[in-house]
């Protein structure tokens, strides 16, 4: 086993460490296997990908893809993350493109990784991933499936949420069912306490997202800005920071320099404290022959980590981007865990 910082070693070494953030052990995350207590997530990534159908909300059914294949090609790149000292990865595929609560499980139970599935609905792409009832539901009845989901599990699952995905077109104002995904989502947070992570894109939008909730008075640190990474007016991620909002820098699965750019930004202004980073990878596609390719999850670690160590950056930045912040971001406390 070869690992290329020592604070991954150490932690790989020791699982004693429990009390060193006393302040988050009141707080829990529900995975694939069952709720956990926020501090044994350790490592995590928290946006990647197992399956992806994009067939759209039509035509996308556990009928398209085989389980067992798509195990087969998933596990290893699970079990090469694993060397690194990764515990835990939140599955951000979106109920409508293949999230397969059954699926994660057999992934998590094999592999040894914690894995978190979302609850929410996906509006990007022109709707293309919305069921017809999400068009006319209002925000109220699209959250009370996701509650349900959070208190019942998914399905027939019993799998439940660890947190609200849902995603809006790049649009100003948003379009009337993506305004309303975000009620929604509103609503399920104030019912469930879920982190609210939402596939967006540029501040534009993602600032329309975070004033509708704070017109529910929600605070906007309930707020995942996922794919910030598309934001080129880097005075942008001051404002949100801010406002407390969680910056997710989520692409680093493809690219690298726009990654480092955006990270040196963030610790010479002093808000890694609001970042997250991720690879965005995987994943299976039934489209493809044999899934396609998949890319790993292990950019951060070979890539990333070397240069920006190279540029100041040390251990306690890397704990708090992979351990502490994913910890705050999405831990719920357990009066809220139903
Ligand atoms: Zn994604």
């Amino acid at each position: 086993m070869v690992l290329s910082f020592g604070w991954a070693q150490s932690k790989l070494n020791s699982t004693s460490k429990l009390n060193s953030t006393s302040k988050l052990n009141s707080t829990s995350v529900n995975t694939v296997t069952g709720p956990i207590p926020i501090d044994s997530m350790s490592i995590s990534l928290i946006h990647e990908h197992m399956l992806v159908d994009f067939i759209g909300a039509d035509s996308v059914s556990p009928a398209r893809y085989n389980q067992d294949e798509v195990i087969a090609k998933v596990l290893p790149y699970l079990l090469e993350v694993k060397k690194y000292g990764v515990k835990t990865i939140f599955d951000c595929t979106p109920s409508y493109l293949a999230k397969d609560p059954n699926l994660l499980n057999k992934l998590s139970e094999q592999s040894g990784i914690q894995i978190i599935t979302n609850t929410g609905f996906y509006g990007a792409v022109g709707g293309k991933y919305l069921p017809d009832f999400a068009f006319s539901e209002t925000a109220e009845e699209l959250s009370n499936r996701w509650i349900s989901e959070f208190e019942n599990g998914i399905g027939d699952t019993g799998i439940k949420p660890g947190f609200i995905k849902i995603s809006v077109n790049e649009e100003n104002p948003l379009r009337e069912v993506d305004a309303k995904l975000v009620m929604a989502a509103g609503l399920t947070h104030q019912k469930t306490g879920l982190q609210i992570a939402s596939h967006t894109g540029t501040w534009a939008t993602a600032k329309q997202e975070v004033a509708t909730l704070q017109e529910m008075r929600i605070d906007a640190s309930a707020f995942v800005w996922v794919h910030a990474h598309a934001e080129q007016d880097f005075q942008n991620y001051l404002e949100a920071a801010k406002l407390g909002v969680w910056i997710s820098l989520d692409g680093i699965g493809w690219s690298l320099d726009e990654y480092v750019d955006r990270l040196l930004f963030a610790k010479e202004n002093d808000f890694l404290v609001n970042i997250l980073i991720s690879h965005d990878s995987g994943w299976y596609d039934p489209a493809k022959v044999d899934g396609g390719d998949f890319q790993p999850f292990t950019n951060i670690f070979e890539k990333l980590m070397p240069t920006l160590n190279a540029k100041g950056f040390d251990e306690s930045d890397w704990q708090m981007l992979l351990e502490e912040n994913p910890k705050r971001a999405f831990g719920i406390s357990n009066g809220q865990i139903q």
